[in-house]
């Protein structure tokens, strides 16, 4: 059978819609059908043709209302039935997003497939706070975990390097888990700690602490997902102050 639609997988960024890059904008001013999750950008309808089809299939933390197999099942029927499919996903679609597997289904059953690389949160989210996850003379390299998996000894061995950055996705719950095993594993109690909600939104806040004092922090903070967590000399209060990309900010001052 010859497929005539197609699916494209989108990075739709951390979720301000001047965070997509200009081949998102086209796709899904194009699409017929946009298959949704419930981080990155969500007020797409300003971008989409007439008579577009939503399709929400946004997790939550703890559950997930439509399975991977059904969103794969539903970007391949969509595809077949002739359709433009944008899949859009928050961030990269390659970072902790399982889009590997959506590619993978729709080459299993011949759908053309493509994806658009996105701005990672993984990077965006500590930058909308003033972090660079690299700094020359404080960090020379940056380790991206889920927070949700299990702790590998690459990951402790990151934790207790002063000279590497852990930024770590998913993380909110685990985060007694993690500070427990990072000063098993080494690291300083002193060692700084900022945890990033919701970056790149209006509601945008950081929480600064340290290793040792963190899951008092988070709890006093009542920290809440989504959120990055950077640990390491770059989460230093005060690094670089004044840079603030929240929300399109900087966009505006340029423009004003
Ligand atoms: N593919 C995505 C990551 C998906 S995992 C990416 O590249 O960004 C989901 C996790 O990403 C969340 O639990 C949170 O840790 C992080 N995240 C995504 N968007 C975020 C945002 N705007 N603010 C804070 N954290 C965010």
């Amino acid at each position: 059978m010859t497929v005539t639609g197609r699916v494209d997988i989108v990075g739709g960024g951390p979720g301000a819609l001047d965070l997509m890059t200009v081949r998102a904008w086209r796709l899904l001013a194009r699409a017929d059908v946009v298959v949704m999750d419930r981080l990155g950008p969500t007020d797409i309808d300003e971008l989409l043709g007439p008579g577009v089809e939503i399709i929400d299939v946004g997790k939550h933390p703890g559950h997930h209302p439509v399975p991977q197999d059904e969103i794969n099942a539903i970007l391949v029927a969509r595809a077949r039935d002739g359709m433009r499919v944008v899949r859009l996903k928050g961030g990269d679609p390659f970072v902790f997003g399982r889009g590997g597997e959506e590619v993978a289904a729709c080459r299993a059953a011949g759908v053309p497939v493509e994806v658009v690389p996105g701005v990672t949160s993984a990077v965006a989210v500590p930058e909308a706070a003033g972090i660079p996850v690299t700094h020359r003379g404080l960090s020379s390299g940056f380790h991206v975990v889920n927070g949700q998996a299990e702790l590998t000894p690459s990951t402790l061995a990151a934790l207790a390097d002063d000279a590497v950055t852990t930024v770590v996705l998913m993380g909110v719950s685990a985060l007694p888990r993690l500070i427990a095993a990072a000063l098993r594993a080494g690291a300083k109690p002193e060692r700084p700690v900022a945890i990033v909600e919701s970056g790149h939104t209006p509601s945008q806040r950081t929480t600064r602490t340290t290793l040792g004092a963190a899951v008092t922090a988070a709890a006093i903070a009542g920290v809440r997902n989504p959120a990055v967590i950077v640990i390491g000399e770059v989460a230093r209060e005060g690094l670089l102050d004044g840079l603030a990309l929240v929300s399109g900010a900087s966009v505006d001052r340029q423009a004003g």
